[in-house]
C-alpha cells in the first residue's frame, strides 16, 4: 500500500500519512457529485418514458421506482458528498446503488418480452459502475459482480431465443470488459499522480538536508498557530536557534562536515522537542521552533533543556559544538513579522552576550 512520506517526528495534522486508496477517492468526490446529479436527471427522463409508454401492469412502480426511489436514493449520496463525516457511510451506498438499480429493472421487466426491451439499461449499469461510479477498483468490481451474478440469474429463469440469449451474455461480457479495464487504468493514472503530488510535496516543504520544514513551510505553520492562539486566545512561544560560530567549523573540516553537523543537530532538535512543536530550517545554521500552547516560562525550560542536550552531545569528536537560543512568546494581536523580529533580536543578544546562553525577549 502507498502512503505518504512526510518529514519525521513533526506534526502537521493535513499532512498525516493517508492511505493511498482513501485519498484517491476523496479526490474523485467532486466528480462523483456530477455523475449523481446526471443519473438524477436519466433516471427522472426514464420515469416520464415510463409514464408515456411503459405497461398498464407496472407503470405506476417504473414511475416510482425510476422516478422516486432511485432518484431519492441518489439524492441522499448526493447529500453525503457534502458532509465530510459520512464520506465512510458513503462508500458502500455507492457500491450498493448499481445492485439496487439492477434489482429494480429485473423485478419490473422479469418478462421475456420487456427483458429483451429493457435490458441494455443493464449494460449501462454495469460500465457505470466501473468507469463512472467512481468507486475504487476493488469496490466496484465487487459491486460489479453481485450486478452480473444477479442479471446471470434472471437471464437464466428467461427464455430467450439463443441468438438473444447469445447477444446478451457477449453484451455483459463486453459491458464488464471495458468497465475493468477503465476502472484499473483511471487507478494506476491515479496511483501515479498521487505519487507525484507526494513528491511535490515533500520537495516545497522540507529542507532536503535536514529533513526538518523548510523556511516557507516553517513559517505557514506560524501562521495557522497564531490564528489558532488568537481565535482560542491560548499561548504561544518560539524559539529561534543559532550555531555558533558554524563558519569556522566549514572552514576547518570542510562543508561535508559542516552539512553533516546540521543533520546530527536538526536530528538532536527533534529528539529535544515535543511532538506537538514545528521544527524549522530558517537559514542556513539557524532553527524555528514554533510551540503550540506553549507560555514563555515552559519554552524558556525546552530551550535550557535542548541545549544542555547541545553541550552533552558530541557532535563532532573534540569540538565543542554550541549554540544560541532566542526564546520569546506571542503577545495576542501583534504580527507574525514583530514576534520574528523580536525573536531575532533576542538571539542576536545571546550571541553578543558570548553565545552558548538563552535570552528571553518579553
Ligand atoms: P555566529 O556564531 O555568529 O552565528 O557565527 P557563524 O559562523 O555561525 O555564522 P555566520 O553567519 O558567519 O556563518 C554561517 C555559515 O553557515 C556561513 C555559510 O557558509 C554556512 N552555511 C549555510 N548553509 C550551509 C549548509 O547548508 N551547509 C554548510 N556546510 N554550511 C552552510
Ligand atoms: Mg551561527
Ligand atoms: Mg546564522
Amino acid at each position: 500500500m502507498l502512503e505518504s512520506h512526510e518529514p519525521t517526528g513533526q506534526s502537521d495534522a493535513e499532512s498525516q500519512p493517508v492511505d493511498y486508496r482513501s485519498w484517491y477517492f476523496n479526490r474523485r468526490i467532486p466528480q462523483i457529485r456530477y455523475v449523481l446529479a446526471l443519473t438524477i436527471l436519466l433516471y427522472c427522463l426514464f420515469a416520464a418514458i415510463d409514464l408515456f409508454y411503459a405497461d398498464g401492469d407496472i407503470r405506476t412502480q417504473a414511475v416510482l421506482l425510476h422516478g422516486v426511489v432511485l432518484p431519492v436514493v441518489l439524492l441522499v449520496m448526493l447529500g453525503m458528498t457534502l458532509n465530510k463525516k459520512v464520506h465512510r457511510a458513503f462508500r458502500p451506498l455507492l457500491m450498493f446503488f448499481p445492485v439496487l438499480a439492477v434489482s429494480v429493472n429485473l423485478y419490473l421487466y422479469l418478462d421475456p418480452e420487456l427483458f429483451i426491451l429493457y435490458k441494455t439499461e443493464l449494460y449501462f449499469i454495469i460500465i457505470w459502475t466501473f468507469a463512472l461510479s467512481g468507486l475504487l477498483l476493488k469496490d466496484a468490481l465487487f459491486s460489479g459482480l453481485i450486478s452480473i451474478l444477479l442479471i446471470l440469474a434472471a437471464s437464466l429463469l428467461q427464455d430467450l431465443a439463443p441468438i438473444s440469449q447469445t447477444l446478451h451474455y457477449l453484451a455483459i461480457s463486453t459491458a464488464f470488459t471495458f468497465g475493468l479495464i477503465t476502472a484499473y487504468l483511471t487507478e494506476r493514472l491515479g496511483e501515479q499522480i498521487y505519487i507525484q503530488h507526494s513528491t511535490l510535496k515533500r520537495a516545497a516543504t522540507t529542507d532536503n538536508l535536514t529533513s526538518l520544514w523548510n523556511r516557507y513551510k516553517i513559517e505557514s505553520l506560524l501562521d495557522t498557530e497564531l490564528a489558532r492562539a488568537e481565535r482560542y486566545q491560548t499561548a504561544l512561544s518560539v524559539i529561534m536557534i543559532d550555531i555558533d560560530h558554524f563558519k569556522r567549523v566549514n572552514d576547518e573540516y570542510g562543508h561535508l562536515t559542516g552539512d553533516q553537523l546540521l543533520r546530527d543537530f536538526a536530528a538532536l532538535l527533534l529528539e529535544s522537542f515535543r511532538s506537538v512543536d514545528h521544527i524549522g530550517r530558517f537559514g542556513g545554521e539557524e532553527f524555528l521552533i514554533v510551540m503550540p500552547s506553549t507560555d514563555l516560562n515552559s519554552a524558556y525550560l525546552a530551550a535550557n533543556n535542548c541545549m544542555k542536550s547541545i553541550n552533552a552531545a558530541s557532535l563532532i569528536p573534540r569540538v565543542a559544538v554550541t549554540a544560541s537560543f532566542g526564546v520569546t512568546a506571542y503577545h495576542h494581536g501583534e504580527t507574525k513579522y514583530r514576534l520574528l523580529q523580536r525573536v531575532d533580536e533576542t538571539l542576536y543578544t545571546s550571541k553578543r552576550n558570548g553565545r552558548n546562553q538563552i535570552t528571553i525577549g518579553e
